[in-house]
């Protein structure tokens, strides 16, 4: 049996420049609309720090539309997952620009103390904007997917009672943050861990559904939709002096010399054709085995939603080939069993 998850993360995603309004409220709106109109759900992971951070500095005035727009998700069931760029928390706003604190980039690789406190204000950053003191997220993604090294992060996560990750893409290779989720190209639609996101562990108490992802020939990648939309869903290089953005260029580039790749299923990216061809793979391989449980994590990024359509389409043919769109709280617990 085939599940589908879309995931939407709700963010500015890069340096903070643009606006909320136009690159997360109104797009995140259009797509609860078009949900709404299709009879589904999907899970918006809010990314906690900059909005807070926004927030505080009153730097965008659309920040009350958003607060209002994640309460309103929640009230209709819409999943609220935690995403974190822990950049943000040391960031400041100086001239009418953000500057980072990329020494906090990847949460995995602080001091223990320090993701604790980060991870603690993000939830109550959640609880005070849905009103709700006891709200604790049931799934978590880390920002440009940084899960390793595991161990510390997890067990904070756990400790909070967060549940679920969906960090992974199978086949991911980052150089520059020591991301490699090649090992988990063998493991199954998901997995309980531990230790190491990418190794199954079955006394592990997090549960990871790795957003979906193929492996393709790199030049696959290069179509025009996806060559259209610069900076793809990831923020590596900005901010950065001209020197170790030079080398941050030369590690991307040594990533993406592979002769596969790790395709995402990303609703935001992708064609209508290339995704119903690889939700297609998945169904004939339901038909050989339906005995087997697969839920399938979609991804996407408010800044990335302009071509509606195809999400309509997408949706249409997943109700057509049988295939429920649920949120990971639907689904967490046929996975646990
Ligand atoms: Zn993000």
């Amino acid at each position: 049996m085939i599940e589908c998850i879309f995931t939407i993360d709700y963010e500015i995603y890069g340096n903070g420049d643009g606006s909320l309004e136009e690159l997360v409220f109104a797009p995140a709106d259009k797509l609860n609309s078009l949900f709404r109109q299709a009879g589904c759900k999907f899970v918006a992971f809010i990314e906690a720090a900059e909005l807070e951070l926004i927030q505080d500095q009153g730097s965008d005035p659309a920040i009350g539309l958003i607060s209002e727009q994640i309460k309103s998700f929640h009230n209709e069931g819409i999943e609220i997952g935690l995403h974190l760029h822990p950049q943000w928390y040391k960031a400041r706003h100086e001239n009418g620009q953000w500057r980072l604190d990329y020494s906090e980039y990847n949460l995995c690789t602080l001091p223990r103390e320090r993701i604790a406190e980060i991870v603690d204000r993000s939830i109550s950053y959640l609880r005070r904007v849905l009103g709700q003191p006891d709200f604790t997220p049931l799934s978590f993604r880390a920002g440009n997917w940084l899960m390793q090294p595991t161990h510390v992060a997890a067990g904070v996560l756990a400790e909070r009672g967060i549940k679920l990750d969906s960090s992974v893409f199978k086949g991911g290779l980052q150089h520059r943050h020591g991301l490699d989720y090649r090992k988990a190209i063998g493991n199954g639609y998901y997995w309980t861990f531990s230790d190491h996101v990418d190794m199954p562990d079955a006394n592990g108490t997090l549960l990871e559904i790795p957003t979906y992802t193929e492996m393709v020939p790199f030049w696959k990648m290069l179509t025009m939709k996806r060559v259209g939309m610069k900076g793809a869903g990831n923020d590596k290089g900005k901010g950065l002096s001209s020197h170790s953005l030079s080398s941050a260029r030369l590690e991307r580039l040594i990533d993406f010399l592979r002769f596969r790749y790790p395709l995402k299923l990303d609703y935001c990216r992708m064609t209508i054709d290339e995704l119903t061809k690889m939700m297609g793979a998945i169904v004939r391989e339901d038909r050989k085995a339906p005995g087997r449980y697969r839920p399938i994590v979609a991804i996407g990024h408010t800044k990335d939603l302009v071509d509606y359509e195809t999400i309509r389409s997408f949706l249409a043919y997943l109700q057509e080939n049988g295939i429920r769109v649920s949120t990971f709280k639907d689904v967490y617990d046929k996975c646990k069993t």
